[in-house]
């Protein structure tokens, strides 16, 4: 359902009934609002919403030399390709901080132009360590998802020590000893579907087939509780304690308070880092409920976003989103952010897609 709103300039903004009815206490110009303002086709107003500025939400993992180490092959941006990345955006697009996005869409106040708000998932150490400075040396202010129920028991999210065993082992050699731990605990036909899958190659577009069916196999078809228990056993034979890899790994709550203390967010990315649509609705409400209790525990009660781990949301994730107290949710799903979207519902685009979108925008050169 939308309605409109008339602004202080003349110019109408579109509301969804979710941002209506989270504003209309304290939003004059939607109290304002008339019923004849409502445009029930949406046309014109989706028209007038096209011309209007927009928000890229880039969204980034590792950021990290990684130059030598078994660890080198994970992929993720340079320091010095974070700093490029940064040059071109601030070149193209005005940066945002997630307060300014969520007053935007409040119709509380207008962009600059087209902007980009920066987003960083997973809390890895490389936030505090490499993100964090350069973002103090340029006064831009992003946005940190994080794992609540990883970081408080100090264990590793299954994606990376995914990543890590197949650094270490290579694709072929996890495939057979995963393969082999399923057929020691007769288990090898929950294994038998993920070959060749149609879903298996669009989800991992990006890897060879090998490395893409280990980690569908992973993440996508084995039980959750059996996929984290082959993962945390091989992790251990083969890469070591996965408790001080964390400590390594991950940033910690004196970090996150730090970069809060500096004006940057910092939101919910589940508590376990599970992907939803594999849980239960009773499920999905338990863990983003305990991601937004322990974030208000350790950093204070304040509106926060949240990121679904590995991206997708339907719109019953997306409401018990809503429901457990995040002001946005945002998804892997690639496109701008327009003030009309749905609210935990939002695109976000890879840092890998940036440059070549960016291309595409054409640049206002200035006169003066
Ligand atoms: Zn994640």
């Amino acid at each position: 359902m939308i309605s409109t709103a008339r602004l202080a300039d003349g110019s109408r903004r579109v509301y969804s009934l979710e941002w209506s009815l989270m504003t209309s206490l304290e939003d004059t110009s939607l109290k304002d609002a008339s019923p004849e303002d409502a445009s029930p086709d949406g046309t014109p107003a989706e028209n007038a919403e096209n011309a209007s500025p927009k928000c890229l939400a880039v969204m980034y993992h590792y950021v990290r030399d990684r130059v030598t180490g078994p660890d080198r092959e994970i992929k993720g941006v340079s320091e010095d390709g974070f700093r490029r990345q940064l040059d071109i955006l601030c070149d193209t697009l005005t940066p945002i901080d997630w307060p300014t996005l969520v007053s935007w869409r409040m119709g509380r106040s207008e962009l600059p132009g087209d902007s980009f708000l920066l987003t960083f998932d997973d809390g890895l150490s490389d936030h505090a360590e490499v993100v964090f400075p350069i973002l103090e040396e340029r006064g831009i202010r992003g946005v940190f998802f994080v794992s609540t129920g990883l970081l408080v028991e100090k264990r590793m999210n299954s994606a990376h020590q995914i990543h890590m065993l197949l650094c270490r082992m290579g694709a072929g050699t996890f495939c057979r000893e995963v393969r082999e731990w399923l057929r020691r605990k007769e288990l090898s036909h929950l294994a038998d579907s993920v070959e060749g899958t149609l879903e298996t190659l669009r989800a991992y577009s990006y890897e060879t087939p090998e490395r893409a069916e280990i980690k569908h196999l992973l993440t996508q078809v084995l039980p959750l509780e059996i996929g984290r228990q082959l993962v945390n056993d091989l992790f251990e034979m083969h890469v070591g304690d996965q408790v001080a890899f964390a400590e390594e790994w991950y940033l910690g709550w004196d970090d996150l308070k730090r970069m809060e203390d500096a004006g940057h967010t910092v939101g919910g990315h589940g508590d376990e880092h599970h992907p939803y649509r594999r849980m239960s609705a009773m499920e999905q409400a338990r863990d983003m409920n305990r991601c937004a209790m322990n974030l208000r525990e350790v950093l204070g009660d304040k509106p926060r976003p949240f990121s679904y781990p590995y991206g997708d949301a339907d719109g019953d994730v997306a409401r018990r989103c809503a429901f457990a107290g995040f002001v946005n949710g945002f998804t892997t799903r690639q496109g701008w952010v327009r003030a009309t979207d749905d609210a935990h519902s939002l695109s976000r685009v890879d840092t890998i897609h940036v440059d070549a979108l960016l291309e595409r925008i054409p640049i206002v050169s200035c006169s003066d």
